[in-house]
């Protein structure tokens, strides 16, 4: 097949279903149809050709690329061009790979259910009554819908694994350190990380593959050399051992979400894994700690949209605060806004002490939970989300809206590379089932998915 041929289909595709399920918010038809062009030239021309070359890739909207389209989803920047790439679309760009679009999120990756977008809403491709999960939901919505192979997204708190669950497909969450954040638009610099969406296990290792690594541009990343993923795929788990922790069963899990993971946990164990007890026993701290220090690092973060640089620039104004002040309110959302505040106030001067720091120390607790646990397992098993799918129009507050990553924030307040597998249906709708990995265990996790499947 000529890779021209992938792409048109693809965007015929787009082009059939994307009014019911609203996946993207932009799309790169002739740029697109171009790079497929040129490599099926080079493919012609008996060329060598890079390891994702001709595959259709949807990026979430809060990544930067040469001259496309890149807002976050926020009206604050609707209609801003990106002036460069970020470092994960070079290297995708490098491997062949085709970028089709850019997908629906939550306003700046705030939120599980891409509702607080400025744009639309996504749908669930299952149920299109239900969200696709958030905040990268349009971009697991379109590998769900067969609308592209591949898709990245971000997840600063479950981004990726949460929707990866609701949507039936695979999401990964690479270690802290991994992937380049560079041309990401910050949400929490401490806990932001790229990766992938695929429908299987192996997509998502040959993905990594290519956007693992060093970079200049990113002084988070750690030198740790990148595997061949892929050759972890064994199909084997013998002797794995896999740690259960008691504290994600009990707090607000669904029952029939809960037998779902009952069942992986014995699929495993017939596979030859050792399953062990363990405890992380601060657990029940995770999303205080998370919505302090994500939104104190968020307001920090969204301090540049002032107006004057890019974006949004309000009218009528009268002096330099009033430009601020007016660009803001119009330009950023409820959702927005509502962190900025709680991350203002957990900096100042008076709060400081009492939120920000004592979260800092919790947060090392948290870690500290997992080193110890690690001592004795290779990994962790775990559900991703609580619950579903919830219906679109299920009107959440913003507390129970956090609740929804109770089992997905430990693993950034970590650092730890998480995936998401499908494991199973209830109410009818997927269940993907959590495996938490050693700092750069990114094999162990795939190796173990890939053998679930
Ligand atoms: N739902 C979480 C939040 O609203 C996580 C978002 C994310 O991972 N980007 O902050």
């Amino acid at each position: 097949v000529k890779s021209v041929d992938v792409v048109k289909a693809i965007f015929d595709r787009i082009e059939a279903t994307d009014d019911k399920i609203g996946s993207f918010v932009s799309l790169n038809k002739e740029k697109a149809l171009e790079a497929a062009a040129a490599v099926d030239e080079k493919i012609a021309k008996g060329e060598k050709v890079g390891a994702l070359a001709g595959v259709p890739v949807a990026l979430k909207d809060n990544m930067v690329s040469y001259g496309d389209p890149s807002s976050s989803c926020s009206k604050i920047l609707e209609g801003y061009e990106g002036i460069y790439d970020a470092t994960v679309v070079t290297k995708l760009k490098e491997a062949d790979a085709i970028i089709i679009g850019k997908t629906n999120m939550d306003e700046f990756a705030m939120g599980s259910s891409t509702k607080t977008s400025c744009f639309k809403e996504t749908k669930n491709p299952w149920d299109t009554t239900r969200v696709p999960g958030g905040s990268s939901g349009g971009s697991a919505s379109a590998v769900a819908a067969s609308q592209a192979f591949m898709a990245l997204g971000s997840d600063t708190g479950g981004s990726i694994r949460q929707p990866a669950s609701y949507c039936g497909i695979v999401g990964l969450k690479p270690t802290y350190g991994r992937v380049s954040r560079y041309g990401i638009m910050a949400f929490a610099s401490s806990l932001d990380q790229i990766g992938p969406f695929t429908k299987t296990v192996k997509d998502a290792a040959l993905t990594m593959n290519v956007i693992a690594g060093m970079d200049d541009y990113d002084s988070t990343l750690e030198d740790v050399e990148v595997p061949d993923y892929t050759e972890a795929l064994t199909g084997d788990v013998k002797g794995m051992k896999i740690g259960v922790p008691k504290e994600y069963f009990i707090e607000g899990i669904k029952p029939e979400v809960k037998k779902v993971i009952d069942d992986a946990i014995e699929k495993y164990r017939e596979m030859g894994a050792e399953i062990v007890d363990i405890s992380l026993p601060h657990t029940k701290y995770a999303v205080s700690v998370y919505y302090i220090l994500a939104p104190a690092e968020a307001s920090s973060n969204l301090a540049r949209f002032d107006g004057v640089r890019y974006g949004h620039r309000a009218a009528d104004i009268n002096g330099v605060d009033d430009l601020y002040i007016k660009s803001r309110s119009e330009g950023f959302g409820d959702e927005v806004k509502r962190r900025i505040m709680i991350g203002t106030y957990v900096l100042s001067a008076g709060f400081y002490d009492a939120y920000y720091r004592k979260a800092q120390q919790v947060r090392r607790l948290i870690k500290e939970d997992f080193e110890k646990a690690f001592e004795q397992v290779d990994m962790i098993l775990a559900p991703t989300a609580p619950g579903v799918a919830f219906r679109l129009d299920d009107k959440k507050t913003p507390i129970e809206l956090y609740l929804e990553d109770i089992f997905t924030i430990s693993a950034n307040l970590a650092g730890l590379p998480g995936i998401s597998v499908p494991a199973g249906l209830a109410e009818g709708m997927p269940v993907g089932v959590q495996l938490i990995g050693k700092a750069f265990g990114e094999a162990d996790i795939l190796r173990a998915g890939d053998a679930f499947e």
